[in-house]
């Protein structure tokens, strides 16, 4: 079965292939299928999110398997915040530099100590005569109070690992998927499709 995946991000496609790939013929990006579709997504959860852009995008492409992803930052400070908001949380849609410095702002009280935050992704998998697969991975880290490195996207620069004495900007491509709450969602995937097969 081929699968189409519900986004653009090259770096969430290449993640998602190399995680995937066993279980699929073929696997393509929304552009690739020949898909321009906009999905609101207006959830209040990670979960109602991508599953409603992963079954969403499947009526348009009959005979394909969907899978979509959504993901954001939750700051225990600001009561998990901005969570579902985290691609718009200072207004316009993917302004990094203004969600980190407004981040920043809303934690500029806010002690080192009580700084913890978690990365979310859940992932929604849709195949024709099948149930639903809805997933969620997380990863821990602190908020940091000035940027550090330069890899990755988004909070990247103040998501700070303790365990790794580093920032997820600061790591590779290999060592953030080890860790990040989307590499950890779609290796939950990949278990499930494995039970799958063994079943
Ligand atoms: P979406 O899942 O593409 O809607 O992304 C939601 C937003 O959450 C992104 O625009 C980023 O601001 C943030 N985000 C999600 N995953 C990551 C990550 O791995 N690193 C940094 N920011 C992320």
């Amino acid at each position: 079965m081929k699968l189409i995946i519900a986004s653009n991000n090259k770096n969430k496609i290449a993640e998602i292939k190399k995680i995937l790939s066993p279980w699929f013929e073929e696997i393509l990006s929304m552009r690739e299928a020949g898909v321009e579709a906009e999905v609101e997504e207006d959830g209040k959860t990670f979960e109602e999110n991508a599953l409603k852009k992963a079954s969403e995008i499947q009526k348009l492409l009959p005979g394909c398997a969907v899978l979509s992803d959504d993901s954001g930052l939750e700051v225990d400070a600001l009561g998990g915040e901005p969570g579902v908001y985290s691609a718009r949380y200072a207004g316009g849609h993917g302004d990094d530099l203004a969600n980190n410095q407004k981040l920043l702002k809303n934690l500029e009280n806010t002690p080192d100590d009580a700084r913890t935050a978690r990365f979310v992704c859940a992932v929604a998998l849709v195949r024709e005569g099948k149930a639903p697969i809805v997933l969620r991975g997380e990863s821990e880290g602190v908020i940091l109070r000035a940027p550090r490195g330069t890899g990755g996207f988004g909070y990247d620069p103040l998501f700070y690992v303790p365990r790794f004495q580093k920032t997820y900007s600061e790591l590779t491509p290999d060592e953030k998927n080890a860790d990040s709450h989307r590499g950890r969602a779609l290796r939950k995937l990949h278990e499930v499709l494995q039970g799958e097969t063994r079943a």
